[in-house]
């Protein structure tokens, strides 16, 4: 079982168009992404690819 550093609603994200992906600041420094693609395929862990924390998104896959 994954320990989320967070969990953040995606409306709280920052979506970007051109990479289709949802960002979220990460203590680190970087930022915590999730594809569009993921969150379709019912994927709601968001990762930081500069360090190991995760952050649980929040989202309605009805309404998404
Ligand atoms: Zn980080």
């Amino acid at each position: 079982m994954s320990i989320f550093h967070d969990e953040i609603e995606i409306e709280d994200m920052e979506y970007d168009e051109e990479t289709e992906t949802y960002y979220y600041p990460c203590p680190c420094g970087d930022r915590f992404q999730i594809s569009l693609e993921e969150l379709e395929a019912g994927e709601d862990v968001g990762k930081c690819p500069s360090c190991s924390l995760l952050i649980k998104v929040i989202y309605d896959p009805v309404s998404f």
